[in-house]
Order: C-alpha cells, then sequence, then structure tokens
C-alpha cells in the first residue's frame, strides 16, 4: 500500500481544496471478498473487479444514518488483494477488496474515529446492483430464469450457492453492527429495484414449491393409507404403488373416491374378517402410525 503522502495525493483528486494530513483521518477496510457469505452468495473475481472501479469516490454512512452530515467518509482508491495461503470454502483462490476512505476531521466526528480506531466500527456492508446471478448447479442466470435449485441445500454432494456478477451499479458502502460475510467482516446487500424484487419472488416461489412437495406427500400418504384400509393387501399395495407418480390433483380425486369407498364399505358387513388377514409389517406400522 502506498505511505500516507502517496495517499493523501490521491484523496486530494477528489477534493475541492488541497488537504493536509492534519485535517484528515485515513483509514482502510475490507469491502468484500470472493468467499460464500451467510446468504449462500458469492461475487466472481470479475465482480470484485468492477466493484473496486466503481467504489472510487463513493461515500460511506455510519449506521446508514445518512443525515448525519459530518459523519460520512469517502474511498478514494481501491485495491484488489489476494492471500495466497487461503482458497474459499469452494476451493478457488481467495481474493478481497480493500478500501482507502478519509473524513475531514471536525469536532462531531471526533467519538466516531476513536471508534473506528478502536475497531468499534468493523463492519461495512455495500449495496450493489448485479445483472447476472448463477445458480453453482446448473449455470443458469436466475434473473432470466428460474431453475430449481435452492441455495444453501447440498446437490451430490456440493452445496448449492449463487455467484453475483456483472456488477451494474454501486450505491453505497456503510458501517453496521452484523457482518453477512463470514470472513471479510462485511455485508452486502444486493439492493437494485427490479432485481430484488426478482430475487425476492424467486425466494417466495421457492418456499410455495417446498410446501407443495409436502402437502403432496401428505396426500400420497393418506391415499396409502386409505387403500391399505379398504383393500386386499396385493391389490392395496399395487394401488399404492401407482400413488408416486400421480399429481396433487389427481391424488385428491383418488383420495375423494377411497374415502367415499370406505364409508360405502363400513354400512355392510366386512366379508373378510380381520384375523384372517396377513399383514405387511409397513402395513402394520402405518394403522398404528396413523389410524384403527
Ligand atoms: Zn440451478
Amino acid at each position: 500500500m502506498p505511505d500516507q503522502k502517496e495517499l493523501l495525493a490521491q484523496l486530494n483528486r477528489f477534493t475541492k481544496r488541497e488537504h493536509t494530513l492534519d485535517e484528515v483521518y485515513l483509514f482502510d477496510l475490507i469491502l468484500c471478498d470472493n468467499e460464500i457469505d451467510r446468504d449462500f452468495d458469492c461475487f466472481s473475481d470479475r465482480a470484485l473487479g468492477q466493484l473496486a472501479e466503481r467504489f472510487v469516490g463513493v461515500t460511506g454512512i455510519f449506521d446508514h444514518n445518512p443525515r448525519s452530515g459530518n459523519q460520512t467518509a469517502r474511498i478514494f482508491r481501491t485495491e484488489l488483494c489476494s492471500d495466497p495461503e487461503r482458497k474459499t470454502a469452494n476451493g478457488m483462490p481467495y481474493h478481497f477488496l480493500r478500501a482507502n476512505a478519509y473524513m475531514v476531521r471536525t469536532e462531531s466526528n471526533a467519538d466516531l474515529i476513536r471508534e473506528i480506531d478502536a475497531g468499534i466500527k468493523k463492519e461495512v456492508s455495500i449495496s450493489c446492483a448485479v445483472g447476472k446471478q448463477t445458480c453453482s448447479v446448473c449455470g443458469c442466470n436466475k434473473l432470466q430464469k428460474a431453475c430449481t435449485h435452492i441455495k444453501g441445500r447440498m446437490y451430490a454432494g456440493v452445496r448449492c450457492h449463487t455467484v453475483l456478477d456483472d456488477i451494474t451499479d454501486v450505491y453505497e458502502w456503510s458501517f453496521v453492527a452484523v457482518p453477512a460475510q463470514r470472513n471479510a467482516g462485511v455485508t452486502k446487500t444486493c439492493g437494485g429495484g427490479a432485481d430484488f424484487e426478482k430475487e425476492a419472488l424467486r425466494r417466495a416461489l421457492d418456499c410455495t414449491g417446498a410446501l407443495l412437495d409436502r402437502l403432496t406427500e401428505e396426500l400420497r400418504r393418506e391415499c396409502v393409507r386409505l387403500c391399505y384400509r379398504g383393500g386386499e393387501s396385493a391389490c392395496a399395495k399395487a394401488l399404492a404403488d401407482s400413488t408416486e407418480h400421480m399429481s396433487a390433483e389427481r391424488l385428491l380425486a383418488l383420495k375423494d373416491s377411497l374415502s367415499t369407498g370406505l364409508a360405502t364399505a363400513k354400512e355392510k358387513p366386512q366379508l373378510t374378517p380381520d384375523a384372517g388377514r396377513t399383514e405387511q409389517p409397513q402395513m402394520r406400522a402405518f394403522r398404528l402410525g396413523k389410524h384403527d
């Protein structure tokens, strides 16, 4: 990293008048890295490079309070760094984005400067818009096409995550209390209007899909139970097997017809006494677990 004088020369490119080292407070921070964060997102190396370019000159705020006029800092230099000793969770070389920022020293930000010096304000969050969110399993851009893979789940032994790429805008950076990125002490919000809404919608659809899967499975079990209750075991097993491939709609129809059949059968005397049947162990389990 350049020395203080060189840094001062670089920051003076962003100010109306030349500042001296006494007037400004210089500090550096890590904006983000390429590690998979707690939302199962990670930036591509290309995205880190784009962020490095775009964050120069961007103002940061503290505790998400843009009203505090003097409580702002500005990034005047960025640097893409790597740690050769370290690999990311998915085995990639570890890269991170370091930034140099400054604040003009005033009475009102003296406490804040002390907090930064003491390491209290360490965590940084960034807001940016991304043009590409690639599924790590199938490679599709989730902003253009939905896929069935869910972030954080394992597929063939590998955890699904989203690779953020193609940075189209950066909005701000700020110091916050809780970091999302595990290692850099940094959070990121990928805002940006439509992209954000699409992601929210995609998450809602993921939840709905999972709920539908669960309801269908429960419906299938209910049908299997009714099959065993109503019929001879060989026929019941065949019928139960065929429910595996039925849609929720067909299962509902089957359940209704089985329930109706059972209700009618109950009115008549049983032809086969229960004691005479040979039951499979799993059949008994069904009965014990559910009804009868
Ligand atoms: Zn996918």
